[in-house]
C-alpha cells in the first residue's frame, strides 16, 4: 500500500526490549495535515506511528521499531492514565507503558460529528495498513500478530478516564477486524429513506406546524423555512440550523423540485385564448408545445416550426 513517512522526533529509540502486539485506534479532533504537523513538532510531545486520512490517505511518522507518544499508560497508581484502570487484561498484567508494545493509529475525524465512524475510504485503508503492520511486525519481531478485539484496541480501553471518547463508539472495530481476516467490506449504511424523505433533503416547515416533536411550540420564523433534513428517526426529522426534532406530517420538500418553466420546456396550454385574445384551437390544445421565449408573463411557444404563438405563463403546464 502507498505509505507517505515522514521523521516525527516524538517518540522512544526503540521499545524498551518489547515486541508490539497491538494495535491501538484514535480519532483526531482536526485535519489529516493538522495532525500530521502537531504530531510531528516537538512541543506536542506526542505522536503516532501512522495517521489515516478520510479520503484514504496514510502517513507514517514512526517507525515500528519505535514506541510511539500516542497511548502511554503511568506506573503511578495516582494517574489517571495508570495501567491498573485500563479495561485491557494485557494492560494491567504488562504493568509498564503501553507505549512499548503497542502500534498506534490515529485517524482523521471529528468525534463530536460522527463518533468515530470512518468513512468508507477510511476503513478501507486501515483494513488495508493493519495486514501491512501485521507483515512488518512479523518481518521485523518475528510474532505472528492475532488480529482480533484483544489486539486490535480503541484508545478509551487503555485509558478510560483520560480518553473515554477515542476514538469514539461508532468506531468500526468489528467490521474491520472481520475484513482484514478475509471477510467481505460492507459499505456504510445507505441513506436513510423514510417515506418520501432521506437525509440531505431540503424541506419547508409547514405553515401549519404548531410543535416540535418534544412538545415545544414551533416559532413563527421557522413556519415556512427551508432547512436540511440531518436524521431521520420514524415519523420525525432532525433539521439544520434549528437542530430541532420536527414531525414529518409538518413538512414538505421543497416545491423546486417541481419543474421550472424555461426556453426549452415542453408544455401544455390550459387556457383558452392567446395572449392576443384570440381562442386557441382544439388540435393546439391538445398538443405538446416547446418554449420558445419567456417574455414575462408572455410565453412564446413554437417559435421555430410550432405555433409560434404568445401564450400568459398562468395558461400553461409544464410538462417537461
Ligand atoms: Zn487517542
Amino acid at each position: 500500500m502507498n505509505i507517505t513517512k515522514k521523521n516525527s522526533p516524538n517518540k522512544y529509540n526503540g521499545r524498551n526490549g518489547w515486541k508490539p502486539d497491538m494495535i491501538v485506534c484514535h480519532i483526531t479532533e482536526g485535519s489529516y495535515n493538522g495532525a500530521i504537523s502537531w504530531l510531528c513538532n516537538p512541543a506536542s510531545k506526542a505522536s503516532a506511528h501512522y495517521v489515516v486520512a478520510k479520503d484514504g490517505r496514510v502517513t507514517q511518522l514512526v517507525d515500528l521499531r519505535d514506541g510511539a507518544w500516542c497511548n502511554g499508560t503511568s506506573t503511578n497508581p495516582t494517574s489517571n492514565v495508570y495501567y491498573g484502570k485500563s479495561t485491557l487484561k494485557a494492560v494491567r498484567d504488562r504493568k509498564t507503558n503501553a507505549n512499548y508494545y503497542t502500534i498506534s493509529i490515529e485517524h482523521e475525524g471529528r468525534w463530536a460529528e460522527n463518533k468515530g465512524k470512518l468513512t468508507d475510504a477510511q476503513k478501507v485503508a486501515t483494513i488495508e495498513l493493519i495486514k501491512h503492520i501485521k507483515r512488518e511486525v512479523e518481518t521485523i519481531f518475528g510474532i505472528d500478530m492475532p488480529i482480533d478485539r484483544a489486539h486490535i484496541v480503541g484508545h478509551y480501553e487503555v485509558s478510560p478516564i483520560s480518553k473515554p471518547n477515542c476514538p469514539g463508539g461508532n468506531f468500526q472495530f468489528d467490521e474491520i477486524i472481520r475484513a482484514v481476516c478475509g471477510g467481505i467490506v460492507t459499505p456504510s449504511t445507505p441513506p436513510q429513506i423514510n417515506g418520501n424523505f432521506k437525509v440531505g433533503d431540503d424541506v419547508t416547515v409547514k405553515r401549519t406546524a404548531t410543535k416540535y416533536a418534544t412538545g415545544q411550540n414551533i416559532a413563527e420564523f421557522v413556519k415556512g423555512s427551508q432547512y436540511t433534513i440531518k436524521e431521520l428517526k420514524e415519523d420525525r426529522a432532525l433539521l439544520s440550523n434549528i437542530m430541532s426534532w420536527v414531525y414529518l406530517k409538518d413538512v414538505e420538500v421543497e416545491a423546486s423540485s417541481a419543474p421550472i418553466l424555461k426556453e426549452g420546456s415542453k408544455v401544455k396550454i390550459i387556457g383558452s385564448t392567446y395572449a392576443t385574445g384570440q381562442t386557441i384551437p382544439g388540435w393546439v390544445k391538445n398538443g405538446t408545445h416547446t418554449v420558445s421565449k419567456i417574455s414575462g408573463e408572455k410565453i412564446l411557444l413554437g417559435a421555430n416550426g410550432g405555433i409560434n404563438s404568445y401564450v400568459f405563463k398562468k395558461d400553461l403546464t409544464i410538462i417537461g
